[in-house]
């Protein structure tokens, strides 16, 4: 901006970049006191398990009920909390909720929760995580914990060794967003991950592109010779579970199976779902 106004001109801000910078401002402003304020809340999206079709869990995905913005996305806030070192606070603020919430449901589902990779460079990390669980009175065994590919070129060991340290508390840890990043085959093997999840970008055009095809068919051969198995984001349609049908130990999750939905809406959901089972079974052991 400053060099095309010419040499001896040195404009400062623009009006837009003003107030830009003051909504940044207010946005940072907005998250620090919306975490103390209890404005950031969990919302669940259903994973499923296609060998079954039966629901396995939920994936917890935060949301900001911000007083003067509205609903806010992850996608906004969450890049400023890391900057403004406030995402710790968050996180712990959203995990909390939703570990009191899963304890609603049935104790056979599981919780996933997202991790910043900032979150990771702390040594205590683990310790905070089994505090929150202990105070939760929840199973280690129902959480999984989601690492994004690229928060793994930061420090691959200091990654190994918290997912050591997850893993032997009973956590389990998920690759997210697989297939955006850059890690390598052999960071890949030599990082413990219980399950590989495929990015969307790979499966909502599966239909339409033999090379998605070949690549998620390659990732889940690639997570089957590993050891990890296979989540595929972002199912949008019948004719993506089409595409992804065949494939051995695939879990799925998008908005074909509805999208994210706040603790309420899915705990009712769940009782609706458990009297269609019952009512089904019922059905079964009347019939002649
Ligand atoms: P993610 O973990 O890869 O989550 C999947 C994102 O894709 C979610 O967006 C979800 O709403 C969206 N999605 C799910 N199914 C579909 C679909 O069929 N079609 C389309 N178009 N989108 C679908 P969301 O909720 O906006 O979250 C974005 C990202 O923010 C997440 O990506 C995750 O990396 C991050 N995030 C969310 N909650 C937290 C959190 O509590 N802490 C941290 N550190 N990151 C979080
Ligand atoms: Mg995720
Ligand atoms: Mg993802
Ligand atoms: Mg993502």
């Amino acid at each position: 901006h400053a060099k095309r106004q010419g040499r001896n001109q040195i404009a400062w801000f623009t009006p837009a970049m003003e107030s830009e910078l003051r909504f940044r401002g207010e946005l940072e402003a907005g998250i620090r006191r919306g975490v103390s304020a209890g404005e950031f809340v969990p919302y669940y999206e259903k994973q499923i398990d296609l060998a079954t079709g039966e629901l396995v869990g939920f994936e917890m995905l935060a949301r900001w009920m911000s007083p003067t913005l509205g609903k806010v996305g992850p996608d906004i806030f969450i890049p400023v909390a890391e900057e403004i070192g406030a995402i710790a606070e968050l996180s712990e603020s959203v995990i909390r909720q939703a570990l009191r919430d899963a304890r609603a449901w049935d104790p056979k589902l599981t919780l996933a929760v997202n991790i910043s990779p900032v979150q990771l460079r702390d040594p205590w990390f683990a310790q905070k995580l089994l505090k929150l669980l202990v105070e939760a009175n929840f199973p280690p065994h129902r959480l999984e914990i989601e690492i994004t590919e690229s928060s793994l070129h930061e420090n691959v060991g200091l990654v190994r060794s918290m997912i050591t340290s997850l893993k032997n508390q009973g956590i389990r840890v998920s690759l997210d967003d697989f297939g955006t990043g850059y890690s390598s085959l052999a960071q890949l093997r030599s990082l413990p991950f219980d399950r590989i999840k495929i990015d969307r970008s790979f499966i909502s055009s599966m239909p339409e592109s033999e090379e998605n095809r070949t690549i998620v068919k390659s990732i889940v051969a690639l997570g089957q010779g590993l050891g990890m198995p296979v989540t595929a984001e972002g199912v949008e349609s019948e004719e993506v579970l089409a595409a992804l049908g065949g494939y051995d130990g695939l879990k799925a999750q998008g908005y074909l199976y509805g999208h994210p939905q706040p603790a309420d809406i899915t705990l009712e959901g769940l009782r609706q779902l458990h009297m269609t089972l019952e009512r089904k079974e019922r059905a079964a052991a009347e019939a002649p």
